[in-house]
């Protein structure tokens, strides 16, 4: 079959088509007005990003994983201090807290929202392996984690909350957005992300003017004055390419938003009567949608008959960061273990979502799915 319809999961050059002439216009008055990091298209995308979140100050990076390492050292958190966060996430998250040179401890999920366990965190946090001076709750796949409950612990056993927002622009909880809970958030602008550069990106967000003074120094050799450093920094500058795009795709983000929501509707419908388990949004949430992941036992045979007929799917992530080689009998674990991380693990499966992606191609995906696993194509 060399007609059949191929379906993408992802596809940032899309987004990139979708706002070509103006993305187009804005690097080249870039190159054209000669100041390449840190300069005027930089400021603007942080203001700017910051009205959107509500928040005091954004702060721009180089990427996400640089983010999150840089929220922590401004937290004053680095060697001897542990980190609680989720083994089910980009191993960015967890790459970032030993680049902090901190430890992370990692508890289980909930099996339906695939976000951190507000329970596995408490007990953690009663019996802690090492002192934990930081939570970090990632929004996986667009959707809020419970951010009532886990700010309520970390408040409780004096823990900073430091949010992993990389896949959640635009998410909410309530009239709160992802984002909002707090002390910094960290936000990858990866070409795939809800909110994407087109290369490295990435930003933190904080009311904190204290914290976003002393983010701004260390993104910067520790500087506060231009070649004297007060204290050792790194140098994790946004550029002025990436930022002029970024201010772009902004205004576009809430309507490739709610195309995400659209789509994940469309599959909530088509695939209703399947014996899968699929994505939910809670009562208040505002679902993004960075992935459509469902749940399923047959996992592997039914990703392998998708891609047969021209369907793309991905696992985020295949393994979670515990069972990984570079981690692997290393990672502290909290007393609760991670049974439900490592059974998800064996049944995820991320459906093609963009917000350019064709209805056609939605229906195809749904049509597909159909056939393989009930045969009722
Ligand atoms: C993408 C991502 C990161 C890392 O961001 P980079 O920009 O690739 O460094 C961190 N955490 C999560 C949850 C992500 O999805």
């Amino acid at each position: 079959m060399t007609n059949q319809t191929q379906v993408r999961q992802a596809d940032p050059r899309a987004g990139y088509l979708a706002q070509k002439a103006e993305i187009d216009a804005a690097i080249a008055g870039v190159l054209d007005q000669g100041a390449y990091i840190l300069g005027p298209q930089v400021e603007a995308f942080e203001r700017e990003f910051a009205a959107f979140l509500g928040a005091g100050h954004a702060i721009g990076t180089a990427s996400g994983t640089d983010a999150i390492v840089l929220g922590l050292k401004a937290l004053g958190i680095g060697p001897g201090d542990g980190v609680a966060s989720a083994s089910h996430t980009a191993t960015a998250t967890i790459a970032a807290i030993e680049l902090a040179g901190a430890a992370p401890v990692l508890v289980d999920v909930q099996p339906d929202s695939f976000n951190m366990d507000p329970a596995a965190l408490a007990a953690l946090l009663a019996r802690p392996p090492l002192p934990i001076r930081a939570v970090i709750p990632v929004h996986l796949y667009g959707r809020p984690a419970a951010m009532g409950e886990i700010a309520a612990i970390a408040e409780r056993h004096g823990a900073a909350v430091l949010e992993d927002a990389s896949q959640a622009h635009g998410a909410a909880l309530g009239q709160r957005k992802a984002g909002r809970f707090g002390a910094l958030a960290a936000f990858s602008l990866y070409p795939t992300k809800n909110l994407g550069a087109l290369g490295d990106a990435g930003v933190l967000v904080t009311d904190d003017d204290a914290l976003a003074e002393r983010c701004r120094a260390l993104r910067e050799y520790g500087w506060r004055r231009r070649y004297v450093s007060d204290e050792p920094g790194m140098n994790t500058r946004l550029d002025e390419l990436q930022a002029s795009v970024l201010r772009i795709k902004l205004r576009r983000l809430g309507e490739a938003n709610e195309r995400r929501r659209a789509i994940a509707r469309a599959y909530a419908e088509g695939l209703a009567e399947l014996d899968l388990r699929l994505p939910a949004e809670g009562l208040g949430e505002r679902h993004v949608y960075h992935q459509y992941v469902l749940r399923l036992a047959d996992r592997d045979r039914t990703r392998a008959a998708l891609s047969e007929r021209g369907v793309a799917t991905a696992l985020h992530y295949p393994l979670p960061v515990h069972l990984q080689p570079a981690y692997r009998n290393r990672i502290a674990i909290g007393p609760s273990g991670l049974a439900v991380t490592e059974q998800l693990a064996g049944e995820i499966l991320s459906l093609p979502i963009y917000p350019e992606l064709p209805d056609e191609h939605v229906g195809r995906v749904i049509e597909v799915l159909r056939e393989v696993i009930a045969g009722t194509g």
